[in-house]
């Protein structure tokens, strides 16, 4: 293993403000007051995303707002670079941050390192489905769910104005691709939300919607035992929900789903929900990765050959000592691993001993709509209202903040209180000053001479200025 060479404070750059990154820096916060580490966080966004409760802005049970909290809220003794990580120097122990939307800075910014925390997550899986990424909607990334919301209220509408009943089903016809925790969920969701908006549309015709949940594998929920699983789809139908099982989808169109055995559903709305890979940027930096490009790491989350660099959540394969396989990239897990590493961190600091990750999943838990859901607890697997009751208590305690945590208190007993909210935000235009301003900013870039120093130096330079002032 490399040698690591210490300034004081010691600097951590925590790259990603997902669940791994944000954990981290909060558990590094006792050593940051003391002035042991300095911490920075390197997040695309300045709020944290609590992914778990997504499927509930799909249905308008929450805001979307409620989901996000702020980083700098969370973790105020790190330091937030809001941009987008773009590289590695191994050698000289730096990130490079672009940043920006008009690129103030020519050249990106330089941040240096003495221990670097890899969380940049993963990305939506297209297991090289000719079409999913054109026009499916995934449910990995905010800006989809939200997406997908407005869109499946703007087929509401489209469909309510419409007379021929055959044009209505058309419309209202949903494909969610993937039978694990996220596509049933998402799947239960907006079942939730066609029952509860139905009645406000009243010229479209009882039964004209139609959710299709379509899963290769013969059964849903892997990872769940075959009774919580048969007891999930058993619950769906019972909704109204069509589940397909043990059918691959082969193909995706603009309005249709082909699956293998050439059965084609046509659909306007096809939500993938198929999981997800390690985010593809890790594979620039020149890092061990496994078979399926997650960073290999050792039992105490450094990264194989390097006593500087640790990495965890959905980007990393941390090995599991009970099945011999890499954990499932789950917020579960991902925070787990933060607070050990938060731990080992410190203790290689002070020459302390490691511990190994050493987690058993202690359960699993997903929403069915209309106040129930299934739980597995380890021993026993537990149904219906008091499984709900139990899942809306357990995200409740894990948001981060009070006010976070009381905001999604009131908005749930509202929603039990009061027909959903139907409201369209049409977001997809940007106001005409904003384009001009972008605009702008773009044709300065492309006017910027090159530069003729090299753009780490200086933007190392305009760092260590920027930290002075
Ligand atoms: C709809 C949905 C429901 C889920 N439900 C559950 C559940 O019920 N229970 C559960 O345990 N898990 C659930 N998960 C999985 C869970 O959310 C992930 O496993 C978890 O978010 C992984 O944490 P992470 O920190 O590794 O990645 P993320 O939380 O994805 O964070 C990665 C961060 O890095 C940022 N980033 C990426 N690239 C860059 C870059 N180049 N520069 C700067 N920043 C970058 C991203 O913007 C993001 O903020 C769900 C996921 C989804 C999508």
């Amino acid at each position: 293993m490399e040698r690591v060479q210490r300034t004081e404070p010691v600097r951590i750059v925590i790259a990603g403000g997902g669940f791994a990154g944000v954990t981290t820096a909060h558990a590094l916060r006792h050593a940051a007051a003391s002035g042991r580490v300095e911490v920075a966080i390197v997040s695309r966004e300045n709020a944290f995303v609590f992914y778990p409760l997504m499927p509930e802005v799909i249905s308008g049970a929450l805001r979307v707002e409620t989901i996000l909290t702020s980083i700098r809220h969370v973790v105020p003794h790190a330091r937030l670079y809001v941009g987008e990580l773009t590289g590695i120097d191994l050698d000289r122990r730096t990130v490079t941050i672009r940043h920006g939307l008009y690129q103030h800075h020519q050249e990106p910014l330089e941040l240096p390192y003495d221990h670097l925390v890899l969380a940049l997550g993963g990305v939506p899986a297209t297991f090289g489905i000719p079409g999913l990424d054109d026009y499916a909607f995934d449910v990995q990334r905010l800006g989809n769910a939200f997406a997908l919301r407005n869109h499946l209220i703007d087929l509401l509408e489209q469909a309510d104005i419409e007379d021929d009943p055959a044009e209505q089903r058309r419309l209202l016809t949903v494909v969610v691709i993937g039978g694990g925790p996220t596509g049933v969920e998402v799947a239960a969701e907006i079942r939730s939300l066609f029952t509860h908006a139905l009645p406000f549309y009243r010229n479209i015709r009882p039964g004209s919607e139609r959710i299709v949940l379509v899963e290769a594998l013969p059964r849903l929920l892997t990872g769940f035992p075959d009774d919580a699983a048969e007891r999930a789809a058993h619950e769906l139908r019972k909704r109204g929900i069509g589940v397909s099982l043990g059918r691959k989808v082969v193909r995706v169109d603009p309005a249709a789903v082909t699956l293998e055995d050439g059965t084609v559903l046509e659909s306007r709305t096809i939500v993938s929900a198929i999981g997800v890979e390690p985010n593809p940027i890790v594979r620039s930096f020149g890092l061990p990765l496994d078979g399926r490009g997650r960073i290999v790491v050792d039992e105490y989350l450094r990264v194989a050959g390097f006593a500087d660099i640790w990495a965890i959540g959905d980007n990393a394969a941390v090995p599991d000592p009970a099945t011999g396989r890499p954990y499932a990239p789950t917020a579960q897990h991902a925070v787990r691993q933060a607070k050990l590493l938060a731990r080992n961190l410190l203790a290689s600091l002070g020459g302390g001993t490691l511990e190994p990750m050493r987690y058993r999943t202690r359960g699993m838990m997903v929403t069915l709509g209309d106040h129930a859901a299934i739980a597995w607890l380890g021993r026993f697997t537990l149904t219906g209202f008091p499984a709900w009751w139990l899942w809306r208590t357990y995200a409740l305690l894990q948001v981060p903040r009070w006010d976070r945590r009381l905001r999604l208190a009131m908005e749930w007993t509202l929603d039990l209180l009061f027909p959903p909210e139907l409201v369209q935000l049409k977001v997809g235009q940007p106001a005409p000053a904003m384009r001009r301003l972008v605009e702008a900013a773009l044709r300065r870039l492309r006017e910027a001479p090159v530069p003729t120093e090299s753009p780490a130096s200086s933007a190392v330079g305009s760092v260590a200025r920027r930290d002075r002032e």
